[in-house]
């Protein structure tokens, strides 16, 4: 039987798995179910399709998803060749003529001999992990997206843990440490529990808690599909909800200030807004309590009212969606193989990077490594000074409650020098990408 990387899905990820292994000479074959059955957002047969927006965001090397981008290049990526082939105009977002796009991705990936399409939603992983299947050094790359179908997503709970695989994201939104004013916010848990850096707290005085709430209730709201509002989620609860309840029902939910004294003045205010640690390195840090309906806009607005948060840096929105995605910290290696198969991989929204460009990125590791498998060497790990690899390394690692994450500036290393803080995204972008030029030479990538 010849050796072959079987991938499940023609999203965002699945495509450009498929496109970096096939560039690289090895035999795939990919399952896509659509046009047969379709997902409740997908309204095409086409791969990679965008299923919302037609933005891959910010263009520009001063946002991290433009350094992605760019280091997507680099390795030569599918879905950056037909995003800048298909691109419309958008200010400094790169936008895509939608249709064009995944027109593009699917005949790019049709056209090569060594790629074998199958219409055909997968129900059973059994037969790829005990079977014949997976010879010695064949491998499969899951990447089935935010969307698995039921049945497939039951195969994946059996294979990865009933706690370990989720279905839903309740996000709150994630801010960069070095944006918080500790002038206002201070660092102490609840009674002196659990030590003293392990929150950070704003704290708010009668008058900035009831104008803080009034906001969070007018406050313009996403719009939720069909399908997800089926979902219920009880004891989770978008934080304008609670609010809506009561006037007092966040004081004394996810904002009580009990056991809490603000070092600034002495005493207990009135309400707080608690902030926990998110990754490891302690630069990240999540609003506890705060998963949310709101536009993004109006997290910006709304959440700036905090006092200690009138700057703070937003590298990730709350989000409350249908989302099938897996504890990568607990079962994924940075490689995006599984921990207990190795020749098992992971791509996509499934793994815990959010957005069509992160997808994207995943995919390209995933399928750069299933090649290296099928060749008898070593996965790569890609550093973690690039985007890429800062963005495997974050979900592979995060220490916080597990929840998708977009690429940011605070998931890379800090600088190895001072430089004045108008700088620092500027030569954080110039190390990715030498970082990526570097590596993808010594790999001969
Ligand atoms: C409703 C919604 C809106 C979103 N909007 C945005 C946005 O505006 N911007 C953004 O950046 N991100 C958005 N996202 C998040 C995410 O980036 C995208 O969903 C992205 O497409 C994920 O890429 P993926 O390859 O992981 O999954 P997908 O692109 O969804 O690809 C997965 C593929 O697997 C197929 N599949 C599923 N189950 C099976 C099976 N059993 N057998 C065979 N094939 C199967 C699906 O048909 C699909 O083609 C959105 C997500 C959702 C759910």
């Amino acid at each position: 039987m010849t050796k072959t990387i079987y991938i499940i899905g023609a999203g965002l990820a699945g495509s450009e798995a498929a496109w970096q292994a096939a560039k690289r000479s090895a035999n795939v074959i990919l399952y896509e179910m659509r046009p047969n059955k379709m997902t409740p957002a997908h309204k095409t047969s086409k791969f990679a399709e965008l299923v919302c927006s037609n933005s891959l965001r910010a263009a520009g090397l001063e946002n991290a998803v433009g350094v992605l981008k760019e280091e997507m290049r680099q390795l030569d990526s599918l879905i950056m060749q037909a995003a800048d082939a298909t691109k419309v105009p958008a200010g400094g977002a790169l936008a895509v003529d939608r249709n064009d796009f995944s027109e593009y991705i699917t005949h790019k990936l049709q056209s090569l001999a060594n790629i074998t399409i199958i219409n055909e939603e997968v129900t059973d992983i059994d037969k790829f992990i005990n079977s014949t299947f997976l010879i010695p050094n064949s491998s499969l790359i899951i990447a089935s997206g935010p969307l698995t179908s039921d049945r497939l997503a039951e195969n994946l709970k059996r294979l990865t843990g009933d706690d370990s695989f989720y279905f839903y994201d309740a996000a709150a939104p994630i801010m960069t440490l070095e944006s918080i004013d500790f002038n206002i916010a201070f660092r102490a848990s609840r009674y002196d529990k659990g030590g003293d850096d392990a929150y950070i707290n704003c704290p708010m005085n009668r008058d900035e808690y009831l104008t803080f709430r009034e906001a969070l209730i007018n406050a313009e709201k996403t719009h939720t599909h069909d399908f997800e509002r089926e979902i219920f989620f009880e004891g989770c609860l978008p934080i304008e909800v609670i609010a809506s309840r009561g006037e007092d029902t966040l004081r004394f939910g996810p904002m009580k200030p009990v056991g809490l004294v603000n070092p600034h003045t002495n005493e207990t205010p009135y309400a707080v807004v608690q902030l926990r640690q998110d990754n490891k390195d302690g630069t990240l840090f999540n609003l506890v309590g705060f998963q949310t309906h709101l536009t993004f806009g109006e997290q910006r607005r709304v959440f700036s009212m905090i006092p200690g948060l009138s700057n703070a840096e937003i590298v990730r929105y709350g989000v409350m969606h249908r989302n099938s995605y897996i504890n990568s910290p607990r079962l994924l290696k940075p490689t995006m193989q599984l921990k207990s198969n190795e020749n098992i991989l992971f791509a996509g929204q499934m793994t815990g990077v959010e957005g069509y460009v992160e997808s994207a990125a995943s995919g390209l590791i995933a399928g750069i490594n299933a090649v290296k498998l099928l060749n008898d060497s070593e996965p790569l790990i890609f550093p973690i000074q690039t985007c890429h690899g800062a963005l495997a390394n974050y979900i592979t690692t995060a220490v916080a409650d597990f929840q998708p994450m977009n690429v940011n500036f605070g998931l890379l290393p800090p600088l190895e020098y001072r430089v004045k803080r108008r700088d620092k995204k500027s030569k954080l972008s110039e190390r990715a990408l030498n970082s990526m030029s570097q590596f993808i030479q010594s790999e001969n990538l």
